[in-house]
């Protein structure tokens, strides 16, 4: 996105407004965003929405974004999650350069600013227990009620708040609250902690912290020690705004950070939020963070979601102020808009049916052209094999096949695709009954697909040579829930026990087993799949990204 398009993308939603204004008025000259994931998971496609925001309202007014580790709870949070966080944010097209900030840089800053809180009588330590903390503050229509610790003496905190830094205490044993106001009508400002005592190993700051910050004491410093000009936060922390305000108000911090919330993404079929993602995990209901199920970014990654179709829906999906919830068909449309216009076609069956060509010379093969993209010439063509054994899929075959059933019956032309007509002539069958194989003959005057004579067929096939094709196993996904609107507290009732299907003697074209890229094709009327990294050189394994539309309605159109 270039400057240009500044203009165009200013009106696009309310918080863009809010910029373009501030820009006008000079009440900023340089816009500064930031997205601050916690460490303590994956990123999932509700943080995209956040990404795309942040880094795109940077990037289309010419300022920066930093991407900061909200890093305050060690307890939850490691070096993987970090990791995986910046490849996500850097996969998804985003790129925040220099700018890569953990609120725990802070920490010390953040520590001398609560030490000035108490001087000017406006944190205390209390020593009350969490559970009583939370039996005084009262509720939405009762006040809450005044700690005993409460007007301690400055010199008596400021001793406490130190021997607390000091590890002098067990944890839980005191925390440091500021001093607003019990009886606020909002809770948050009924004397919110600032500092809990936390003995725990900080994956950047080690043993040397005793007590870590709350997330809204160390966000809103961060927000200005950074010189952010917008914090772009989700609808929940809205109660929390006039808190964040008043530590900037009480503080000296370098500069004054105003907060805007916008409505978080839900999408149906679709749990978000990172414990319930972290328990899918850790119970072994998925096969890990990047399983193609999850709606992670490395989960949609794996799945051969290109990140310009995360990127379309989120622009797509806009940017509001009232919850809603997201048809996650809107997302499955992005993925095959883009997958359409990208993917490179190939065959590849999935559940094969042997054909026995009677009429094709033994020990003879040739080769077929085949586009590469319908639409785009550019992308080229290659050369298939056919020859005398082919498969087919088996529901393309019906031995007893009701009215509409335009594909192969015994006595039914279909086209092969960028092959040949062929007729069934005869059915084999196992001890069971079941269909094993087709005995078919060609008409060699059909190559290339058109007969001669004009005369129409209403199918065309897809197929791989039996000979050149290759053994691979695919993996089918489907939505992870049974039901659009997940319960997240009992999450694991809705479950969809058939998310996974997997088929292990599908076979694929050769190009498709050669090819080393990892972008995803398109199996020809099946979907769109892509190389799973669990692939060895004996043993190709394939994720279904998305399946195509109204498959059978296609091919009954195309005559
Ligand atoms: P959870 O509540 O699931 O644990 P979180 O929101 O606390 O997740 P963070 O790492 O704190 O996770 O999120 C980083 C940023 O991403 C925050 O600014 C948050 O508002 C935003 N975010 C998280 N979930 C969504 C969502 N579903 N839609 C939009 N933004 C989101
Ligand atoms: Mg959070």
């Amino acid at each position: 996105m270039t400057a240009d398009t500044a203009a165009a993308e200013a009106g696009r939603d309310f918080i863009r407004d809010i910029i373009q204004a501030d820009l006008s008025s000079h009440k900023h000259r340089e816009i500064v965003t930031r997205f601050p994931p916690e460490p303590n998971g994956y990123l999932h496609i509700g943080h995209a929405k956040s990404i795309a925001l942040n880094f795109g309202i940077a990037q289309e007014f010419k300022g920066h974004c930093n991407l900061r580790f909200d890093d305050t709870n060690p307890t939850k949070e490691e070096q993987e999650y970090i990791d995986s966080i910046q490849a996500d944010v850097r996969w998804l097209g985003y790129d925040w350069g220099k700018n890569l900030f953990y609120a725990s840089d802070y920490f010390e800053q953040l520590y001398q600013w609560a030490e000035g809180l108490i001087r000017a009588g406006l944190a205390y330590v209390d020593d009350q227990s969490q559970e009583d903390i939370r039996l005084t503050r009262g509720t939405l229509t009762e006040p809450g009620r005044n700690s005993p610790f409460r007007d301690r003496t400055v010199a008596e905190n400021l001793e406490l708040f130190r021997r607390m830094r000091a590890g002098e205490f067990q944890n839980g044993a005191r925390v440091l609250r500021a001093r607003i106001d019990m009886a606020s009508g909002n809770i948050n400002l009924r004397d919110p902690v600032l500092y809990r005592i936390l003995h725990a190993h900080h994956p950047r700051t080690g043993d040397t912290w005793s007590i870590y910050p709350s997330y809204d004491y160390a966000h809103g410093q961060s927000d200005a020690i950074e010189g952010i000009t917008h914090s772009i936060c989700t609808l929940e922390f809205e109660d929390h705004r006039p808190l964040y305000d008043w530590f900037i108000e009480k503080l000296p911090v370098p500069s004054r950070p105003r907060q805007y919330e916008f409505a978080r993404l839900n999408l149906t079929y679709t749990v978000l939020s990172k414990r319930v993602l972290t328990q899918l995990v850790r119970d072994g209901h998925v096969a890990g963070w990047d399983d193609p199920r999850m709606p992670t970014i490395a989960g949609l990654r794996r799945r051969g979601v290109p990140p310009a179709a995360v990127r379309e829906f989120v622009k797509r999906i806009g940017v509001a102020k009232a919850n809603s919830v997201v048809d996650v068909g809107m997302l499955e449309f992005c993925i095959r808009e883009e997958l359409n216009r990208t993917a490179l076609r190939r065959m590849a069956v999935l559940r094969p049916l042997k054909v026995v060509i009677e009429n094709y010379p033994q020990g003879q093969s040739e080769e077929l052209e085949a586009v590469n993209h319908p639409d785009d010439p550019s992308k080229g063509t290659r050369r298939i094999a056919f020859g005398r054994e082919l498969y087919i899929e088996q529901d393309d075959f019906m031995e007893n096949p009701p009215k509409k059933f335009f594909r192969l019956s015994p006595g039914n032309e279909v086209r092969l695709r960028y092959a040949y007509f062929i007729k069934c002539t005869n059915v084999v069958k196992n001890a069971a009954g079941e269909v094993v194989e087709l005995r078919c003959t060609y008409d060699p005057a059909t190559k290339g697909g058109n007969a001669p004579d004009g005369r129409k067929v209403k199918a065309t096939m897809h197929w791989v040579s039996a000979l050149q094709s290759r053994p691979a196993e695919i993996r089918i996904y489907n939505q992870l829930f049974a039901k659009p609107n997940p319960d997240a507290s009992n999450f694991a009732a809705d479950l969809n026990p058939q998310s996974l299907e997997i088929l292990k003697d599908a076979r694929v074209e050769p190009a498709i087993a050669e090819s080393t890229a990892s972008d995803p094709v398109q199996f020809e009327r099946q979907g769109y799949f892509v190389r799973d990294p669990d692939s060895t050189p004996d043993k190709l394994v394939f994720n279904r990204t998305i399946g195509l539309r109204d498959t059978f309605a296609k091919e009954v159109g195309k005559g």
